[in-house]
Protein backbone atom coordinates (compact mmCIF):
# COMPACT_ATOMS: atom_id res chain seq x y z
CA UNK A 1 0.00 0.00 0.00
CA UNK A 2 1.32 3.22 -1.06
CA UNK A 3 2.41 5.76 2.21
CA UNK A 4 0.29 8.53 2.61
CA UNK A 5 2.61 11.64 1.88
CA UNK A 6 2.87 14.19 5.03
CA UNK A 7 1.55 17.47 4.70
CA UNK A 8 4.00 19.26 6.15
CA UNK A 9 7.73 19.39 6.96
CA UNK A 10 9.48 21.01 10.14
CA UNK A 11 13.05 21.72 9.52
CA UNK A 12 15.42 20.96 12.59
CA UNK A 13 19.54 22.15 12.60
CA UNK A 14 22.35 20.94 15.29
CA UNK A 15 21.57 23.28 17.95
CA UNK A 16 17.54 23.28 17.78
CA UNK A 17 17.92 20.02 20.13
CA UNK A 18 14.75 21.05 22.12
CA UNK A 19 12.94 18.34 22.87
CA UNK A 20 10.38 20.03 25.20
CA UNK A 21 10.07 22.66 22.08
CA UNK A 22 6.18 22.99 21.45
CA UNK A 23 6.43 21.42 18.24
CA UNK A 24 6.64 18.15 19.50
CA UNK A 25 3.88 18.63 22.37
CA UNK A 26 1.78 16.20 20.23
CA UNK A 27 2.28 13.44 17.49
CA UNK A 28 0.88 14.06 14.26
CA UNK A 29 1.25 11.61 11.20
CA UNK A 30 0.86 14.83 8.65
CA UNK A 31 4.22 16.32 10.03
CA UNK A 32 7.50 15.15 8.90
CA UNK A 33 10.66 16.09 11.20
CA UNK A 34 13.60 16.11 9.36
CA UNK A 35 17.40 16.53 11.17
CA UNK A 36 20.45 16.52 8.59
CA UNK A 37 24.09 16.90 8.79
CA UNK A 38 25.41 19.61 6.70
CA UNK A 39 29.10 19.68 4.52
CA UNK A 40 28.31 23.26 5.12
CA UNK A 41 28.38 23.18 8.95
CA UNK A 42 31.78 21.43 8.91
CA UNK A 43 33.45 24.06 6.69
CA UNK A 44 32.37 27.40 7.50
CA UNK A 45 35.42 27.66 9.32
CA UNK A 46 38.30 25.54 10.35
CA UNK A 47 36.92 23.03 13.30
CA UNK A 48 37.54 21.29 16.30
CA UNK A 49 37.07 17.50 15.40
CA UNK A 50 35.39 16.86 18.92
CA UNK A 51 32.59 19.99 18.01
CA UNK A 52 31.53 18.04 14.73
CA UNK A 53 31.23 14.48 16.47
CA UNK A 54 29.43 16.41 19.03
CA UNK A 55 26.88 17.87 17.22
CA UNK A 56 26.26 15.01 14.88
CA UNK A 57 25.92 12.01 17.49
CA UNK A 58 23.40 14.89 19.76
CA UNK A 59 20.94 15.07 16.46
CA UNK A 60 21.35 11.60 15.73
CA UNK A 61 20.22 10.65 19.60
CA UNK A 62 17.73 13.65 19.27
CA UNK A 63 15.81 11.90 16.24
CA UNK A 64 15.99 8.91 17.57
CA UNK A 65 14.18 10.65 20.84
CA UNK A 66 11.45 11.95 18.59
CA UNK A 67 11.16 8.68 16.58
CA UNK A 68 10.35 6.80 20.21
CA UNK A 69 7.97 9.67 21.24
CA UNK A 70 6.08 8.58 18.03
CA UNK A 71 7.19 11.40 15.62
CA UNK A 72 7.75 10.70 11.73
CA UNK A 73 11.80 11.53 11.79
CA UNK A 74 14.16 11.80 8.53
CA UNK A 75 18.27 12.00 9.68
CA UNK A 76 20.55 12.51 7.04
CA UNK A 77 23.91 11.81 7.47
CA UNK A 78 26.27 13.64 5.34
CA UNK A 79 27.14 10.75 3.04
CA UNK A 80 23.01 11.53 2.18
CA UNK A 81 23.25 15.53 1.75
CA UNK A 82 26.85 16.02 0.69
CA UNK A 83 25.71 15.73 -3.12
CA UNK A 84 23.95 19.11 -1.92
CA UNK A 85 25.56 22.01 -2.73
CA UNK A 86 23.99 23.89 0.31
CA UNK A 87 21.01 23.81 2.61
CA UNK A 88 18.51 25.74 0.38
CA UNK A 89 19.75 22.95 -2.44
CA UNK A 90 18.89 20.21 0.36
CA UNK A 91 15.53 21.97 1.81
CA UNK A 92 14.28 22.37 -1.93
CA UNK A 93 15.10 18.81 -2.95
CA UNK A 94 13.30 17.12 0.21
CA UNK A 95 10.04 19.21 0.06
CA UNK A 96 10.05 17.95 -3.63
CA UNK A 97 10.79 14.59 -2.48
CA UNK A 98 7.74 14.30 -0.01
CA UNK A 99 5.60 16.87 -2.30
CA UNK A 100 4.44 18.92 1.26
CA UNK A 101 2.57 22.06 1.27
CA UNK A 102 3.74 23.48 4.20
CA UNK A 103 7.63 24.42 5.88
CA UNK A 104 8.53 25.33 9.21
CA UNK A 105 11.92 26.66 10.68
CA UNK A 106 12.68 27.85 14.13
CA UNK A 107 14.61 30.97 13.69
CA UNK A 108 18.58 30.14 13.29
CA UNK A 109 20.41 32.16 16.12
CA UNK A 110 22.99 32.58 13.35
CA UNK A 111 22.28 34.92 10.66
CA UNK A 112 24.45 33.33 8.51
CA UNK A 113 22.13 30.36 8.34
CA UNK A 114 18.65 32.55 8.66
CA UNK A 115 20.01 34.17 5.62
CA UNK A 116 19.80 30.78 4.08
CA UNK A 117 16.38 29.90 5.08
CA UNK A 118 15.03 33.33 4.22
CA UNK A 119 16.75 33.01 0.60
CA UNK A 120 14.72 29.84 -0.33
CA UNK A 121 12.86 30.03 -3.37
CA UNK A 122 10.21 27.41 -3.06
CA UNK A 123 7.34 26.98 -5.32
CA UNK A 124 4.46 29.77 -4.52
CA UNK A 125 2.20 26.73 -3.34
CA UNK A 126 4.31 26.00 -0.33
CA UNK A 127 3.34 27.93 2.89
CA UNK A 128 7.00 29.14 4.87
CA UNK A 129 6.53 29.79 8.74
CA UNK A 130 9.66 31.27 10.89
CA UNK A 131 9.26 30.21 14.00
CA UNK A 132 10.74 30.93 17.68
CA UNK A 133 13.14 28.14 19.10
CA UNK A 134 11.74 29.11 22.30
CA UNK A 135 14.97 28.52 24.49
CA UNK A 136 16.11 32.08 25.28
CA UNK A 137 14.59 34.30 28.30
CA UNK A 138 14.81 37.57 26.83
CA UNK A 139 12.09 37.19 23.82
CA UNK A 140 13.43 38.17 20.45
CA UNK A 141 10.79 41.06 19.96
CA UNK A 142 12.34 43.07 22.15
CA UNK A 143 15.74 43.16 21.43
CA UNK A 144 15.07 46.44 19.20
CA UNK A 145 13.36 48.00 22.13
CA UNK A 146 15.79 47.75 24.67
CA UNK A 147 18.62 47.94 22.51
CA UNK A 148 20.31 50.54 20.13
CA UNK A 149 22.27 49.34 17.55
CA UNK A 150 26.09 50.39 17.43
CA UNK A 151 25.83 51.56 21.02
CA UNK A 152 27.54 51.06 24.22
CA UNK A 153 25.70 48.31 26.69
CA UNK A 154 26.09 47.03 29.89
CA UNK A 155 25.32 43.65 31.03
CA UNK A 156 24.54 45.13 34.92
CA UNK A 157 21.14 46.69 34.14
CA UNK A 158 20.04 44.17 31.71
CA UNK A 159 21.38 41.52 34.38
CA UNK A 160 18.93 43.11 36.94
CA UNK A 161 15.88 43.73 35.19
CA UNK A 162 16.07 39.99 33.97
CA UNK A 163 16.36 38.75 38.09
CA UNK A 164 13.45 41.00 38.61
CA UNK A 165 11.23 39.77 35.36
CA UNK A 166 11.98 36.35 36.55
CA UNK A 167 11.92 36.70 40.41
CA UNK A 168 15.18 34.91 40.67
CA UNK A 169 17.42 35.56 43.41
CA UNK A 170 15.06 38.58 44.67
CA UNK A 171 13.68 38.65 48.18
CA UNK A 172 10.65 41.48 46.76
CA UNK A 173 11.80 44.14 45.06
CA UNK A 174 15.67 43.52 46.52
CA UNK A 175 18.31 41.36 45.87
CA UNK A 176 18.83 38.02 48.24
CA UNK A 177 22.02 39.09 50.01
CA UNK A 178 21.38 42.22 50.04
CA UNK A 179 23.94 42.71 46.83
CA UNK A 180 22.99 42.42 43.10
CA UNK A 181 26.53 41.17 42.25
CA UNK A 182 29.09 39.12 44.35
CA UNK A 183 31.68 39.51 41.73
CA UNK A 184 34.57 40.79 44.06
CA UNK A 185 34.32 37.45 45.73
CA UNK A 186 34.69 35.42 42.47
CA UNK A 187 38.49 36.63 41.98
CA UNK A 188 40.17 34.33 44.43
CA UNK A 189 43.44 31.96 43.15
CA UNK A 190 44.18 28.13 44.32
CA UNK A 191 46.24 27.36 47.18
CA UNK A 192 48.24 24.19 46.88
CA UNK A 193 45.51 22.74 49.26
CA UNK A 194 42.31 24.43 47.13
CA UNK A 195 44.39 22.56 44.06
CA UNK A 196 44.23 19.33 46.12
CA UNK A 197 40.22 19.48 46.45
CA UNK A 198 39.70 20.26 42.87
CA UNK A 199 36.71 17.52 41.86
CA UNK A 200 37.51 15.01 38.66
CA UNK A 201 35.55 16.30 35.55
CA UNK A 202 32.55 14.24 34.87
CA UNK A 203 33.09 13.02 30.97
CA UNK A 204 31.43 10.69 28.70
CA UNK A 205 32.66 7.77 26.44
CA UNK A 206 30.92 8.06 23.41
CA UNK A 207 31.52 6.29 20.48
CA UNK A 208 32.44 8.38 17.33
CA UNK A 209 33.84 5.90 15.15
CA UNK A 210 30.99 5.92 12.31
CA UNK A 211 30.93 10.01 13.04
CA UNK A 212 35.46 9.89 12.04
CA UNK A 213 34.02 7.05 9.26
CA UNK A 214 31.69 9.86 7.74
CA UNK A 215 34.53 12.67 8.33
CA UNK A 216 36.57 10.94 6.61
CA UNK A 217 34.77 9.85 3.54
CA UNK A 218 34.05 13.10 2.47
CA UNK A 219 37.18 14.65 3.32
CA UNK A 220 35.73 16.94 6.22
CA UNK A 221 39.21 19.26 7.49
CA UNK A 222 39.73 19.29 10.84
CA UNK A 223 41.74 20.51 13.69
CA UNK A 224 42.19 18.45 17.71
CA UNK A 225 42.69 15.62 18.95
CA UNK A 226 40.85 12.76 18.15
CA UNK A 227 39.74 10.97 21.24
CA UNK A 228 39.07 7.28 21.81
CA UNK A 229 35.35 7.86 23.13
CA UNK A 230 33.99 11.52 23.12
CA UNK A 231 33.98 12.97 27.03
CA UNK A 232 30.85 15.43 26.06
CA UNK A 233 27.25 15.37 26.77
CA UNK A 234 25.45 14.42 23.33
CA UNK A 235 22.18 12.85 25.10
CA UNK A 236 19.48 14.80 27.02
CA UNK A 237 20.18 12.19 29.74
CA UNK A 238 24.06 13.25 29.68
CA UNK A 239 23.08 16.37 29.60
CA UNK A 240 21.25 16.79 32.79
CA UNK A 241 24.22 14.13 34.19
CA UNK A 242 26.58 16.92 33.84
CA UNK A 243 23.96 19.26 35.10
CA UNK A 244 23.42 17.36 38.16
CA UNK A 245 27.54 17.07 38.54
CA UNK A 246 27.97 20.43 38.38
CA UNK A 247 25.45 21.39 41.35
CA UNK A 248 26.74 19.03 43.19
CA UNK A 249 30.57 19.05 43.23
CA UNK A 250 31.56 22.23 41.68
CA UNK A 251 28.63 25.11 42.06
CA UNK A 252 29.97 25.00 45.59
CA UNK A 253 33.04 26.98 44.49
CA UNK A 254 31.94 28.09 41.16
CA UNK A 255 32.39 31.62 42.16
CA UNK A 256 35.11 31.65 44.30
CA UNK A 257 37.82 30.22 41.81
CA UNK A 258 35.85 31.42 38.53
CA UNK A 259 39.03 33.52 37.35
CA UNK A 260 41.27 30.83 39.05
CA UNK A 261 44.63 29.11 36.85
CA UNK A 262 46.21 26.27 37.56
CA UNK A 263 48.60 24.12 35.65
CA UNK A 264 50.77 21.30 37.28
CA UNK A 265 47.18 19.38 37.41
CA UNK A 266 45.27 17.44 35.23
CA UNK A 267 42.34 18.81 36.13
CA UNK A 268 43.53 22.28 35.38
CA UNK A 269 41.34 22.10 32.71
CA UNK A 270 37.55 21.87 33.85
CA UNK A 271 38.62 23.22 37.26
CA UNK A 272 34.98 24.23 38.88
CA UNK A 273 33.42 25.62 35.52
CA UNK A 274 30.00 23.75 34.33
CA UNK A 275 31.19 22.77 30.95
CA UNK A 276 27.79 23.22 30.14
CA UNK A 277 27.85 25.45 27.36
CA UNK A 278 27.71 22.83 24.27
CA UNK A 279 24.82 21.38 26.39
CA UNK A 280 23.04 24.91 26.07
CA UNK A 281 24.06 26.14 23.08
CA UNK A 282 23.06 22.42 21.44
CA UNK A 283 19.52 23.62 23.10
CA UNK A 284 19.65 20.27 25.00
CA UNK A 285 19.44 22.35 28.25
CA UNK A 286 17.10 25.51 28.60
CA UNK A 287 18.22 27.98 30.88
CA UNK A 288 15.66 28.09 32.69
CA UNK A 289 15.82 24.63 33.91
CA UNK A 290 19.87 25.28 34.47
CA UNK A 291 18.97 27.92 36.54
CA UNK A 292 16.22 26.81 38.79
CA UNK A 293 18.60 23.39 39.14
CA UNK A 294 20.91 25.50 40.28
CA UNK A 295 19.09 27.44 42.89
CA UNK A 296 17.32 24.19 44.13
CA UNK A 297 20.86 23.16 45.27
CA UNK A 298 21.73 26.29 46.72
CA UNK A 299 18.12 26.21 48.66
CA UNK A 300 18.83 22.88 50.04
CA UNK A 301 22.34 23.08 50.03
CA UNK A 302 22.78 26.40 52.05
CA UNK A 303 25.35 27.17 53.53
CA UNK A 304 27.98 24.69 51.71
CA UNK A 305 27.15 27.14 48.63
CA UNK A 306 26.90 30.51 49.55
CA UNK A 307 24.87 32.98 47.71
CA UNK A 308 28.66 34.57 46.21
CA UNK A 309 28.35 30.89 44.19
CA UNK A 310 25.37 30.89 42.98
CA UNK A 311 24.67 34.82 41.63
CA UNK A 312 28.16 34.01 39.94
CA UNK A 313 26.22 31.41 37.86
CA UNK A 314 22.86 32.80 37.73
CA UNK A 315 24.69 35.91 36.59
CA UNK A 316 26.47 33.95 33.85
CA UNK A 317 23.35 32.14 31.85
CA UNK A 318 20.52 35.05 33.03
CA UNK A 319 22.56 37.82 32.71
CA UNK A 320 25.81 37.57 30.32
CA UNK A 321 24.33 34.82 27.90
CA UNK A 322 21.06 36.62 27.16
CA UNK A 323 23.13 40.02 26.90
CA UNK A 324 25.77 38.77 24.12
CA UNK A 325 23.09 37.43 22.17
CA UNK A 326 20.92 40.21 22.31
CA UNK A 327 24.23 42.68 21.44
CA UNK A 328 24.69 40.00 18.70
CA UNK A 329 21.08 40.40 16.88
CA UNK A 330 20.75 44.17 17.48
CA UNK A 331 24.26 44.78 15.57
CA UNK A 332 24.55 42.47 12.84
CA UNK A 333 25.31 42.40 10.42
CA UNK A 334 27.68 45.39 11.04
CA UNK A 335 29.35 43.74 14.13
CA UNK A 336 31.51 41.18 12.45
CA UNK A 337 33.19 44.11 10.65
CA UNK A 338 34.33 45.85 14.00
CA UNK A 339 38.29 46.87 13.81
CA UNK A 340 38.46 49.66 16.27
CA UNK A 341 42.65 48.84 16.90
CA UNK A 342 42.77 48.53 12.75
CA UNK A 343 44.30 45.34 14.00
CA UNK A 344 45.73 43.37 10.92
CA UNK A 345 48.68 40.44 11.86
CA UNK A 346 47.97 36.83 11.01
CA UNK A 347 47.43 34.73 13.90
CA UNK A 348 51.07 32.85 14.78
CA UNK A 349 51.26 29.15 14.03
CA UNK A 350 51.62 28.06 17.46
CA UNK A 351 47.80 28.71 18.24
CA UNK A 352 47.52 25.40 15.94
CA UNK A 353 49.96 23.51 17.57
CA UNK A 354 50.56 24.50 21.29
CA UNK A 355 54.17 25.09 20.49
CA UNK A 356 55.32 27.62 22.42
CA UNK A 357 57.65 28.20 25.50
CA UNK A 358 55.12 30.58 27.18
CA UNK A 359 53.64 28.43 29.74
CA UNK A 360 50.62 30.13 29.83
CA UNK A 361 49.59 30.14 26.19
CA UNK A 362 50.79 26.57 25.71
CA UNK A 363 48.56 25.67 28.52
CA UNK A 364 45.44 27.48 27.38
CA UNK A 365 46.04 26.13 23.49
CA UNK A 366 47.03 22.58 24.80
CA UNK A 367 43.55 22.37 26.68
CA UNK A 368 41.63 23.94 23.33
CA UNK A 369 43.11 21.14 20.97
CA UNK A 370 43.20 18.19 23.43
CA UNK A 371 39.36 19.23 24.64
CA UNK A 372 37.88 21.29 22.31
CA UNK A 373 37.50 23.79 25.43
CA UNK A 374 39.03 26.02 27.63
CA UNK A 375 37.77 28.49 30.64
CA UNK A 376 36.71 31.65 30.18
CA UNK A 377 39.42 33.05 32.04
CA UNK A 378 41.99 31.36 29.61
CA UNK A 379 40.17 32.46 26.46
CA UNK A 380 39.80 36.61 27.98
CA UNK A 381 43.24 36.46 29.88
CA UNK A 382 45.39 34.13 28.33
CA UNK A 383 44.64 33.46 24.53
CA UNK A 384 42.33 36.44 23.92
CA UNK A 385 44.65 39.00 25.74
CA UNK A 386 47.81 37.55 23.63
CA UNK A 387 45.54 38.57 20.16
CA UNK A 388 44.84 41.94 21.51
CA UNK A 389 48.18 43.08 22.75
CA UNK A 390 49.93 42.09 19.71
CA UNK A 391 47.19 43.33 16.98
CA UNK A 392 46.04 39.83 15.66
CA UNK A 393 42.77 40.60 13.16
CA UNK A 394 39.62 40.21 14.90
CA UNK A 395 38.43 38.09 11.97
CA UNK A 396 41.44 36.14 12.53
CA UNK A 397 40.95 35.49 16.26
CA UNK A 398 36.82 34.90 15.64
CA UNK A 399 37.77 31.87 13.13
CA UNK A 400 39.92 30.19 15.80
CA UNK A 401 37.33 30.42 18.62
CA UNK A 402 34.64 30.03 16.32
CA UNK A 403 36.51 26.72 15.17
CA UNK A 404 37.81 25.18 18.11
CA UNK A 405 35.47 25.63 21.07
CA UNK A 406 32.80 23.07 21.66
CA UNK A 407 30.53 25.65 22.16
CA UNK A 408 31.42 28.02 19.34
CA UNK A 409 28.49 29.29 17.84
CA UNK A 410 28.59 32.97 16.38
CA UNK A 411 25.87 34.49 18.72
CA UNK A 412 27.98 33.60 21.16
CA UNK A 413 31.64 33.79 20.43
CA UNK A 414 31.14 36.97 18.18
CA UNK A 415 30.23 39.57 20.93
CA UNK A 416 32.56 37.68 23.42
CA UNK A 417 35.45 37.29 21.45
CA UNK A 418 35.03 40.40 19.59
CA UNK A 419 33.59 42.54 21.46
CA UNK A 420 34.91 41.28 24.99
CA UNK A 421 37.72 40.44 24.15
CA UNK A 422 39.40 42.39 21.59
CA UNK A 423 37.64 45.65 22.29
CA UNK A 424 37.37 45.41 18.81
CA UNK A 425 33.57 47.11 18.77
CA UNK A 426 35.33 49.77 20.78
CA UNK A 427 33.61 49.53 24.04
CA UNK A 428 30.00 48.25 22.89
CA UNK A 429 30.41 45.13 25.48
CA UNK A 430 33.01 45.89 27.56
CA UNK A 431 33.78 49.23 29.66
CA UNK A 432 37.58 49.00 28.62
CA UNK A 433 39.89 46.34 26.77
CA UNK A 434 41.08 43.37 28.92
CA UNK A 435 44.71 43.92 28.39
CA UNK A 436 47.20 42.67 31.18
CA UNK A 437 50.46 41.99 31.91
CA UNK A 438 52.36 38.88 33.02
CA UNK A 439 51.73 40.04 36.54
CA UNK A 440 48.13 39.38 36.36
CA UNK A 441 48.87 36.12 35.15
CA UNK A 442 51.69 35.88 37.95
CA UNK A 443 48.82 36.58 40.16
CA UNK A 444 45.76 34.04 39.30
CA UNK A 445 47.91 31.12 38.39
CA UNK A 446 50.87 28.84 39.27
CA UNK A 447 51.87 29.03 35.26
CA UNK A 448 54.68 31.63 35.43
CA UNK A 449 56.58 29.15 37.89
CA UNK A 450 57.67 26.85 35.47
CA UNK A 451 58.10 29.06 32.38
CA UNK A 452 60.78 29.73 30.74
CA UNK A 453 60.45 33.23 30.89
CA UNK A 454 60.11 35.74 33.86
CA UNK A 455 57.06 37.52 34.82
CA UNK A 456 59.01 40.14 37.15
CA UNK A 457 61.27 41.40 34.37
CA UNK A 458 60.39 43.65 31.68
CA UNK A 459 63.09 44.39 29.44
CA UNK A 460 66.01 41.61 29.70
CA UNK A 461 66.17 38.79 27.85
CA UNK A 462 64.22 36.99 30.19
CA UNK A 463 61.41 38.89 30.15
CA UNK A 464 57.76 38.06 30.28
CA UNK A 465 56.58 38.65 26.66
CA UNK A 466 53.06 39.66 27.91
CA UNK A 467 55.08 42.57 30.17
CA UNK A 468 56.13 44.70 26.87
CA UNK A 469 53.53 43.48 24.82
CA UNK A 470 50.98 45.50 27.58
CA UNK A 471 53.16 48.34 27.80
CA UNK A 472 53.59 49.08 23.69
CA UNK A 473 49.71 48.13 23.45
CA UNK A 474 49.09 50.78 25.66
CA UNK A 475 51.79 53.11 24.04
CA UNK A 476 50.32 52.41 20.56
CA UNK A 477 46.51 53.12 21.26
CA UNK A 478 46.96 55.91 24.11
CA UNK A 479 44.75 58.62 21.56
CA UNK A 480 42.12 56.18 21.70
CA UNK A 481 42.48 55.10 25.55
CA UNK A 482 44.09 57.71 27.38
CA UNK A 483 40.67 58.92 28.04
CA UNK A 484 38.80 56.37 29.26
CA UNK A 485 38.00 56.76 33.22
CA UNK A 486 39.06 53.17 33.65
CA UNK A 487 42.26 53.23 31.95
CA UNK A 488 43.35 56.88 33.71
CA UNK A 489 45.52 55.54 36.37
CA UNK A 490 47.69 53.16 34.40
CA UNK A 491 48.28 56.25 31.95
FE1 LIG B 1 52.95 33.45 30.75
FE2 LIG B 1 54.81 35.33 31.16
FE3 LIG B 1 54.04 33.78 33.16
FE4 LIG B 1 55.49 32.77 31.18
S1 LIG B 1 56.13 34.34 32.63
S2 LIG B 1 53.69 31.85 32.11
S3 LIG B 1 54.71 33.92 29.42
S4 LIG B 1 52.77 35.24 32.08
Amino acid sequence: MKKKPFESMYWLLGDQLDLEHPWFSKVDGNRLFVIAELYQETAYCTQHVQKICAFFLSMENFAKGLRAKGHQVVHLTLDETIAFDNLEALIEAKIVEHSVTQFFYQRPDELRLLNQFRSLRLDGSVLVEEHDSDHFLFPFSEIEKDFAPGKSHRMESFYRRMRKRFGILMNGSEPIGGEWNFDKQNREKFSQSDISQIPNPLIFSNNIEDVLIRLKRNNVQFIGKIPDQLPWPVSRVQALELLEFFCAKCLPNFGRFQDAMATDHDLGWSLYHSRLSFALNSKMLSPLEVIKTALHAYETKKPLISIAQIEGFVRQVLGWREFIRALYWINMPAYKEKNYFKAERKLPGFFWTGETKMACMHRAIDDSLQYSYSHHIHRLMITGNFCLLTGVSPDEVDNWYLGIYIDGIEWAELPNTRGMSQYADGGMVASKPYSASGNYISKMSDYCKNCRYKAKEVTTEEACPFNSLYWRFLEANKEKLAKNPRNALVY
